[in-house]
């Protein structure tokens, strides 16, 4: 484990890992990856924040790289049904931006 330091994004102190969460996330293959995503509270705000990976998109299913290919249609095939990707599409994933 890294000794990097974790910092709120509301207040800028310093939190505490309490524990992880595992996630799974889908390739454009539809292949599934587990990830462990460190879960940390601020003792300030007294909140709990879930430590996300730059390739995951919050509440998506899908990887970020595998919604990005989706939409741009830059893949023949993949697993994700059409009204999926219209969705994204519609969304305007700020991650996305
Ligand atoms: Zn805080």
């Amino acid at each position: 484990m890294s000794d990097e330091k974790n910092i709120c994004p509301d207040c800028n102190q310093t939190m505490k890992i309490i524990g992880s969460r595992k996630r799974t996330v889908k390739d454009i293959s539809g292949e599934q990856y587990m990830f462990s995503l460190r879960r940390m509270r601020c003792e300030t705000c007294n909140i709990i924040h879930t430590e996300i990976p730059d390739c995951i998109i919050p509440h998506k299913q899908y990887s970020k790289n595998a919604i990005i290919t989706a939409i741009k249609g830059q893949c023949d095939y993949y697993t994700m049904e059409n009204s999926t990707v219209f969705r994204w599409k519609k969304q305007d994933i700020p991650e996305l931006q």
